[in-house]
């Protein structure tokens, strides 16, 4: 990550200037004259004016993710979620169809079952690895296709090449979930995307202190489609929480090479363990898309495993009891590790038996890895495992 510097406009009569870029709470911005106005809204110049359209903060923060996915004139929102909302409120209308993956983001999951049919736009889901199921899904409305690249939490990788050429030739839009892969792993827009969409609140800003989103498209038409509705449907961000995800971004290299190295090692060590069932990461040789997560990823991990305990919710509540230094919380990409238990959380509303047919039992985790040393991790999670093989 490039640390380019930002130097402030020189009103504090200081011949230096900061290296870290300043935050600009100012919610409205004075101009000179209204003819000055009227170029700034014109386009002639560049300005800010109200902050819900726009602020410093957010666009150095923007600009830096942009470079990164190769964008142009990305757009941070005030969540992942409000990414997503943008992009439907901005370039759906009643009557249009979007397909999506079948083991999108619980949330993602919501709105395209109850909020978008509730608007009258019909949604369907299907299996991203298989790209015929989802060809089989498209229909004469179809304006849009969501997938997100590895799915949660069986870090399924979706066939992205397959539905690319299924997006072209139905003429919809393809909108890509990049949180999982991240730029490192992955660039959406290299292969196919015409939307990438970003909860920054993971791994990107990694501290699990600011809430955040990026959105991005390679038309400028449907940039700007995108925009309008951020701003007027109030889904943009606070310069505050911006400024805390560029301070964070700015260590997302490092924390990304360590993180993906450390689940690999780890995946491997729980493998090895007694009461453990089956392990999850999509470069094992034994994952189920193994070869297609070599092929995408670039050689790249993810920082998630996923595992079953052979012993059901016994075992899992034993598990997180004795795993006391690996925080038991449903998010991801911290910089310390955390684990999240699919059947008592991300996935609860569906019933036992829609788990199963995703592979979730009551002895399965996620684990988001963190950035530790690898033998305090490796330790932690012999010893929860240990417990649960005993429970
Ligand atoms: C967390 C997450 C979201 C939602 O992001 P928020 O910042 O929590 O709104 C969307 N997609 C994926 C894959 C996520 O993990």
């Amino acid at each position: 990550m490039k640390k380019t510097i930002m130097r402030p406009a020189p009103l504090t009569g200081s011949a230096s200037w900061p290296v870290v870029t300043p935050i600009s709470p100012s919610v409205v911005y004075a101009s000179e004259t209204p003819d000055a106005l009227d170029a700034q809204y014109e386009g002639r110049v560049n300005g800010y004016t109200y902050a819900r359209e726009g602020h410093p903060n957010a666009d150095v923060l923007a600009a830096r993710i942009d470079a990164m996915e190769g964008a142009e004139g990305g757009l941070i929102t005030g969540s992942g979620m409000a990414a997503l909302s943008a992009v439907m409120i901005g370039k759906l209308c009643a009557g249009d169809h979007v397909l999506g993956g079948n083991q999108l983001y619980g949330r993602s999951l919501r709105m395209m079952k109850d909020d978008l049919p509730r608007m009258g736009i019909e949604t369907s889901l299907a299996d991203p690895t298989d790209v015929e199921a989802m060809r089989a899904a498209i229909r004469p409305e179809t304006k849009m296709i969501l997938v997100e690249v590895v799915s949660n939490p069986t870090l399924r990788v979706a066939d992205m090449a397959g539905i690319a050429a299924l997006a072209r030739d139905a003429g919809a839009l393809l909108v890509v979930d990049n949180t999982f892969t991240t730029p490192r792993a992955y660039r959406p827009f290299e292969h196919g995307a015409d939307i990438v969409i970003h909860s920054v609140t993971k791994l990107l800003a990694g501290h699990s202190d600011v809430t955040l989103g990026y959105v991005a498209a390679k038309d400028p038409a449907v940039r700007s489609a995108i925009y309008v509705a951020a701003v007027t449907w109030g889904l943009t961000p606070s310069p505050f929480d911006c400024w805390l995800a560029e301070r964070g971004l700015l260590s997302f290299d490092m924390r990304f090479e360590r993180t993906q190295q450390n689940a690999r090692d780890l995946a491997d060590h729980i493998a090895g363990l007694e009461g453990v069932s089956r392990v999850l990461y999509p470069t094992r040789p034994d994952h189920p898309d193994h070869n297609r997560a070599v092929a995408l990823l670039g050689g790249q991990g993810c920082n998630m495993v996923s595992f079953e305990l052979a012993g059901g919710r016994a075992a899992a509540n034993a598990f997180t009891q004795a795993a006391t230094g690996l925080a038991f919380a449903p998010t991801l990409g911290d910089i310390g590790t955390t684990v999240s238990h699919p059947a008592s959380s991300s996935h609860r509303a569906l019933t036992p038996e829609g788990r199963a047919a995703l592979g979730i039992s009551e002895g399965f985790f996620r684990l988001s890895v963190g950035a530790e040393p690898i033998d305090a991790l490796k330790e932690e999670l012999s010893r929860g495992i240990e417990a649960a093989r005993r429970a």
